[in-house]
C-alpha cells in the first residue's frame, strides 16, 4: 500500500482546497522509529513542543526591534549615515518577524493555543505579506512537496533560474550564479505587491487550485495590504520627501529579500540536495517514504553558530524542520542530534553543512551547475 504524503496543516482544514496529490511509498519503519525517539525526548525534558516562555520572550525582543527600528527611520531627525543604519536594522528586523514569529505561528507551533498561532502567523500581514496565500505556498506545497519540480513553487524562479536539473535551461542561465544574487532582493517587492494579488483573485499557484480569501481572510488580507501602503509610504510621507520614502522602501525590501531568499536556498538548492521527480500516471508516485524525502531534499547548515540560528528562527534546521514543522523551532538543535543518529542506524543521508560560507559556496557552484546546458553537464 503507498502512502499519500501528510497534507500540512492548512490544507487539512480547508475542504474546498485540491492540491495535486503525489504518493510516496509506505515507511519502512523509519518513521515510526524517529517519532518515537523525539516523544521519548520530550517525555524525558518535561518540555513542552509549543509555547514556551523562551519562545515568546523571543517572539516580543523581535517586534520591539521592529518596531523601533521603523520609529527610529521614519520619525527621528538625523544625517543620511544614520537613516541607512535604521534602515538595515528594519530589513534585519523584519525578516527576523519572519523567522521567529510569522514562520512558527504559520506552523501552528507557535502554542498550543490557535488563537495565539493565528496571530502569530498573521504578523506577516503585518509586515505587508499575506498569512492565507503563505499558508498554501508554503505549508502546503512547499512542505508537502519539498525539491519536487512542478509542486514545490519556492524552486520555481519561472524563466528567471534554472534551481532544478528537470527545469527548462535557457542559454541566459549560464550567468545565473552572477545575476540571481541581485534578482534574490526582489521577492518580497514581487510577493507583497503582485504575486499575492495575482495568486489571491485566481486562486492559483502554477497549477495547484485553492481557495480564494473570503470573510475574515480577505478582510485580513485587504488590511494587511493597506497597512502596508500606510505604513511603507503614507506615514513616512508626512515627514519625508515621497522620492526619499520610496528609496527606502526598495532598499529595506531589497535587503529583507536577499536576507530571507539566502536562508531558503541553503536549506534545498545546494548540490547535496535531492530533486526527484514523480513518475506514472496520477496519482504519480515519489519512489521514497515521505520522511526521508523530506531529509534528502533538504540540508542543514552552521549548526554550531548560536548567534545564526537564533536570528533565522532555527531554519538552519531545515531537517528537522521539515521533519517536525509543528514543533516550536527552538527545539531543533537538539532533535537534530536524534535524527542524525536515527539516520545514521537506519542508513539514511542526512547532510549538513558546518558553516554558512560553505553552504553559499555550495548554492554558487549548484547555480553555476544548473546554469551550464545540460548535454554540455
Ligand atoms: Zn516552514
Amino acid at each position: 500500500m503507498l502512502q499519500t504524503a501528510p497534507l500540512p496543516q492548512g490544507a487539512a482544514e480547508t475542504p474546498n482546497a485540491k492540491p495535486t496529490r503525489i504518493r510516496f511509498d509506505p515507511s519502512t519503519g523509519f518513521q515510526q522509529d524517529l517519532k518515537e525517539r523525539v516523544d521519548r525526548y520530550f517525555e524525558e525534558t518535561g518540555l513542552r513542543p509549543r509555547g514556551s516562555a523562551a519562545l515568546y520572550r523571543k517572539a516580543v525582543v523581535m517586534l520591539v526591534w521592529l518596531a523601533a527600528s521603523y520609529a527610529t527611520l521614519v520619525l527621528v531627525p538625523m544625517p543620511w549615515w544614520g537613516a541607512l543604519l535604521a534602515g538595515v536594522s528594519l530589513a534585519f528586523a523584519l525578516a527576523a518577524v519572519g523567522f521567529n514569529v510569522q514562520h512558527d505561528g504559520g506552523h501552528k507551533a507557535f502554542s498550543d493555543n490557535p488563537a495565539l498561532n493565528k496571530l502569530a502567523a498573521a504578523s506577516l500581514d503585518l509586515i505587508g505579506g499575506s498569512s492565507y496565500i503563505w499558508n498554501y505556498k508554503h505549508n502546503t506545497l512547499h512542505h508537502t512537496y519539498a525539491n519536487i519540480t512542478g509542486h514545490d513553487d519556492d524552486i520555481d524562479l519561472g524563466m528567471l533560474g534554472r534551481l532544478s536539473p528537470h527545469q527548462r535551461h535557457l542559454w541566459f542561465h549560464r550567468f545565473q550564479h552572477i545575476y540571481l544574487w541581485f534578482l534574490y532582493g526582489f521577492l518580497t517587492f514581487k510577493w507583497l505587491l503582485v504575486t499575492d494579488f495575482v495568486r489571491a483573485m485566481s486562486g492559483r499557484i502554477n497549477e495547484h487550485r485553492f481557495p480564494r480569501p473570503k470573510g475574515w481572510d480577505l478582510a485580513l488580507f485587504v488590511a494587511g495590504k493597506t497597512l502596508l501602503v500606510a505604513l511603507a509610504f503614507v506615514i513616512p510621507a508626512l515627514y519625508h520627501p515621497l522620492p526619499i520614502v520610496v528609496a527606502f522602501f526598495i532598499g529595506v525590501s531589497f535587503l529583507e529579500s536577499l536576507i530571507i531568499s539566502v536562508v531558503f536556498q541553503m536549506a534545498h538548492t545546494v548540490e547535496e540536495a535531492d530533486f526527484p521527480m514523480p513518475e506514472g500516471m496520477p496519482p504519480e508516485r515519489i519512489h521514497n517514504e515521505w520522511m526521508i524525502h523530506q531529509i534528502e531534499t533538504t540540508v542543514d547548515f552552521a549548526r554550531h553558530s548560536r548567534l545564526l540560528s537564533w536570528y533565522i528562527g532555527g531554519l538552519n534546521f531545515q531537517v528537522e524542520h521539515h521533519l517536525f514543522p509543528r514543533i516550536a523551532h527552538i527545539h531543533y538543535p537538539a532533535l537534530a542530534r536524534i535524527v542524525e543518529e536515527t539516520c545514521r542506524e537506519h542508513g539514511v543521508r542526512y547532510t549538513a553543512h558546518t558553516s554558512l560560507w560553505n553552504s553559499l559556496r555550495s548554492h554558487y557552484r549548484w547555480l553555476h551547475e544548473m546554469g551550464r546546458p545540460p548535454v554540455a553537464a
